[in-house]
């Protein structure tokens, strides 16, 4: 195999795995913007390319003819744009807040779709006492974030591994409920001109700029309210 020309294709090595259904270093890329390995970054790693192959995409590039419509912001997020590169920079992530650990994948070429949606819910009782082991750590460091002893926070990082990469081997129906639906209509991400704020002079997207005694101000400036996508999901910033 030749050397990886990034220049050519930036995504010429997670389109090589992608073919040869090298499940673990896919895996691997997605952990690389995720920052650990947990269940959830492997399902979207899973998701991802079970829908790729549903659907017969061998790639995207990033310009909104492949979308990913994501359902949740959780872990899974992260293995999805890494592997399909969707993402939220490129527009071709589209984010729905309906805390559902689901995707729909749409491809604009065939107008074909297909949605999963993750079996896994967390009430299911642990499977062995590693799976009780890990929940147990989860609950501690993540839910009540509580300062673990090194030992037990390494401890951690090797269940949640170990557990990451046995998602890759399980059956798709153990996974996901699969479908084809109708593909939505969603349109290209539009290209807005910026204005310049009167007030503190940086630039703004004109949508998002607003009018004050006649001059154009920021919506900072302005003291509106916007909208945040933070863990608990999309919400208001304000005044409200
Ligand atoms: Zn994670
Ligand atoms: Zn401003």
């Amino acid at each position: 195999m030749g050397a990886i020309d990034r220049k050519k294709d930036p995504r010429e090595e997670i389109k090589g795995l992608l073919a040869k259904g090298e499940l673990e270093k896919l895996l691997g890329k997605a952990g690389e913007i995720h920052g650990h390995y947990c269940s959830h970054v492997a399902l979207g790693v899973m998701a991802t390319y079970i829908a790729f192959r549903k659907l017969g995409i061998t790639d995207s590039t990033g310009m909104e003819e492949i979308l990913a419509i994501v359902e949740c912001n959780n872990c899974f997020v992260d293995g999805i744009q890494a592997v399909s590169g969707c993402t939220l920079g490129n527009n071709a992530l589209i984010y729905k807040d309906l805390g559902k650990t689901a995707v729909t994948f749409i491809d604009r070429k065939t107008n074909k779709a297909v949605r999963l949606a993750a079996k896994y819910s967390g009430r299911d009782e642990p499977k062995d006492a590693e799976d009780r082991e890990a929940r147990e750590l989860f609950d501690r460091a993540v839910k009540r974030r509580e300062k673990l002893e090194p030992r037990q926070a390494e401890r951690m990082k090797e269940l949640w591994t170990k557990m990451s990469f046995s998602v890759l081997s399980q059956p798709e129906d153990d996974l996901f409920h699969v479908k084809f639906v109708e593909p939505e209509t969603i349109a290209y991400a539009p290209i807005f001109d910026s204005v310049q704020c009167s007030s503190c002079g940086e630039n703004a997207m004109e949508t998002r700029a607003r009018m004050k005694e006649g001059k154009a101000v920021c919506v900072k400036c302005a003291g509106d309210d916007y909208w945040m996508v933070a863990g608990r999901g999309i919400h208001p910033v304000g005044k409200r």
